[in-house]
């Protein structure tokens, strides 16, 4: 079922809140997840149950500060017989959501996924002041679409995201390609989106060719300057003395893992005794080195996490936006995972049904690497 959905009073987020407040009312969702504005005029994430609340719901807001899929971690580890929560994501989001059900930490039954158009969005951090007073910033953002490919103002994983459509979802809703102010793109993938769908009017049609153009239009200039930025990126990191160097201001202290909405151990390594040296410890490596830099073990960590995450990796760039000495994150992982995913032919967060690389074996693989 796809079509399009007729926008009342030129607002394209009031007509998707009311989508919102229908589902509620109507019980077909107990409560949704979605982009929402504080008290205090910050962008924030909130969930939903009561209709009289959705004031306050952004559904169009162009500002990020956590991925959601690590709120979705949080909550739907476990599933909830009664329990039906509609998720309002991004691309990326959704994304990690999938490599989340794959990695069997997110239980998929009490959820729909209800995916968004994101062309970009901004730092949390700051957007008030980009915002300013303007009510009607997030329609501004949805309807004026020239600037979106080479707005430098956007998070570093924006301004490299290829997939401005989400990939897997059991509703879609878009508005780049279309006018928002006169209509919205709605499409259901599945019998979950469609039951949203009953008592909805739709003009039913396919995908406007427009928004088709619009969308790969806006992949290829990304993916153009992002080969660009991976291509300077080889040039400085050389050697791995210059890995040291590109991670020479780095804290330790460990923010982007912790935002990364795709860090799945329940356990970190980094948490466990291995890494609790006493002072002892630390001198004998002091001594044997004559002298060790404080705290320890920085590029270990790094060359771990890359490790971890590369088949997984959703490129959104929050492990960048978190890092209290900017250290060039979001270009560093979107290297490491496009290179690992393709050797494997994968896209984390495609298909649900696609297993993980590493849960698979084939007899054939990596020869240049071992045994013909
Ligand atoms: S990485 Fe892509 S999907 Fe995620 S917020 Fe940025 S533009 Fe949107
Ligand atoms: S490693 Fe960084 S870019 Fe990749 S998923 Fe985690 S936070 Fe996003
Ligand atoms: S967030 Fe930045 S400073 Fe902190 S561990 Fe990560 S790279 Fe290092």
């Amino acid at each position: 079922m796809k079509g399009t959905l007729k926008v009342e009073g030129k607002n394209p987020e009031a007509t998707i809140r009311g989508l919102f407040t229908k589902w509620l009312k109507e019980s077909r969702l107990s409560a949704i997840l979605t982009p929402a504005y504080s008290d205090a005029g910050t962008a924030t994430v909130a969930l939903f149950s009561n209709p009289e609340k959705l004031d306050e719901a952004a559904p169009l807001l162009p500002a990020m500060g956590v991925n959601s899929a690590s709120i979705v971690a949080e909550i739907a580890r476990e599933s909830s017989p009664n329990a039906k929560v509609g998720l309002f994501l991004r691309p990326c989001e959704l994304r990690a959501v999938v490599e989340l059900m794959k990695l069997k930490q997110v239980l998929p039954d009490s959820l729909v996924l209800i995916g968004v158009d994101c062309p970009g969005t901004y730092k949390s951090a700051g957007f008030r002041t980009i915002r300013g007073k303007d009510a009607d910033f997030d329609n501004k953002h949805a309807r004026e679409q020239s600037g979106y490919a080479g707005n430098v103002n956007f998070r570093m994983g924006c301004q490299m995201c290829e997939f401005p459509k989400p990939l897997v979802f059991d509703l879609n809703v878009g508005f780049i390609g279309m006018d928002p102010d006169k209509e919205l793109w709605v499409e259901a993938a599945t019998d979950k989106g469609k039951a949203l769908l009953e008592g909805v009017e739709l003009a039913e049609q396919d995908e406007p060719e427009k928004r088709k153009k619009a969308l790969e239009g806006l992949s290829a200039s990304r993916k153009a300057k992002t080969a660009k930025r991976i291509e300077d990126l080889d040039k400085l990191m050389l050697g791995p003395e210059k890995l040291v160097e590109y991670f020479a201001d780095c804290l330790n202290c460990h923010n982007c893992m912790k935002v990364c909405p795709v860090c799945y151990c329940r356990e970190c390594f980094f948490d466990s005794d291995t890494f609790q040296r006493d002072i002892g410890e630390h001198v004998r490596v002091s001594l044997r080195k004559g002298a060790t830099r404080m705290p320890s073990e920085t590029l270990l960590f790094h060359l771990t996490r890359m490790n971890h995450m590369m088949a997984s990796c959703v490129q959104c760039g929050i492990c960048e936006d978190s890092c209290p000495v900017t250290i060039g994150l979001a270009t560093l992982f979107k290297k490491v995972s496009q290179n690992a995913q393709k050797e494997f032919d994968y896209v984390s967060g495609r298909n649900l049904d696609e297993p993980l690389p590493l849960t698979t074996f084939r007899e054939a693989e990596f020869p240049k690497v071992g045994e013909e």
